[in-house]
């Protein structure tokens, strides 16, 4: 049994992403969503191995959870998993929320948060058809994002009950973003406030982020 389980917990979102490194953004996020929604629980579950980046272009897992955890400590309603770290194979969303149903209450409502270009991907994801009938969702903006392209686009797949279980929210600390921070550790520019100052110390205490991406690292 996960040290997370709540067997009382009646709304529990997953935040997934890559955490490469986790930022103010991700946390002022989860921290909006679970007020706007009345969550009693977030779980923060850094993907393992995403079908759609080459594996030498994410930071090891285990580094990305750790600063999960580190990040996600003080707050009583957030709770890191290893959950797809620890999956072998390809990490797909549907067998995250999958699992979820195994260890919570059959009315327990799940909610999938993540950023919206992520969202804009998910009609090629794994079992896309059963995954928007699973969960309600909600895509965190960029401030100035257009969001009416997805919106079409989303309306336009699931004709039953078009946007529904879809929801915007818009979070102005999402002008952070992973890739800048990475951007700046490599040319020595400072990321204190960007992260939770645990997660700084872990980054620079284990040389993270100092050699040269690809082009098509940058998310
Ligand atoms: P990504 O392509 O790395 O990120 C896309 C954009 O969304 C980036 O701008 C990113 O900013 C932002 N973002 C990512 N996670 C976020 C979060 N939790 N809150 C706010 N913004 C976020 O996306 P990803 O991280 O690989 O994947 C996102 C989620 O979708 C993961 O849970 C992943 O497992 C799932 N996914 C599933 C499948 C599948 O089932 N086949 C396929 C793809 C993705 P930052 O870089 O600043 O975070």
């Amino acid at each position: 049994m996960q040290d997370y389980y709540n067997p009382q917990a009646k709304r529990v979102a997953v935040m997934g992403g890559t955490f490469d490194p986790i930022h103010y953004g991700h946390l002022v996020t989860a921290e909006a969503v679970r007020h706007e929604f009345q969550l009693d629980q977030v779980l923060f579950i850094p993907t393992g191995k995403p079908p759609h980046k080459a594996a030498d272009t994410v930071s090891d897992s285990e580094s990305r959870y750790l600063m999960t955890l580190l990040a996600t400590e003080s707050n009583d309603h957030f709770y890191a998993s290893r959950m797809e770290i620890d999956r072998s194979g390809f990490t797909y969303t549907i067998d995250t929320i999958h699992a979820l149903q195994q260890i919570y209450p059959v009315d327990t409502e799940i909610f999938f948060i993540t950023g919206a270009d992520a969202f804009y991907q998910m009609f090629s994801w794994h079992n896309a058809e059963e995954l928007l009938k699973t969960c309600t969702f909600v895509a965190a903006t960029r401030p100035g994002y257009q969001k009416e392209e997805l919106i079409q686009r989303i309306s336009a797949t699931i004709q039953d009950h078009p946007m529904q279980r879809f929801h915007f929210l818009e979070v102005p600390a999402l002008a952070i973003s992973s890739s800048d921070i990475r951007a700046r550790v490599r040319s020595g520019r400072p990321i204190k406030y960007l992260v939770p100052e645990a997660v700084e110390n872990f980054i620079k205490k284990h040389r993270l982020y100092q050699k040269e991406e690809s082009p098509h690292d940058i998310s």
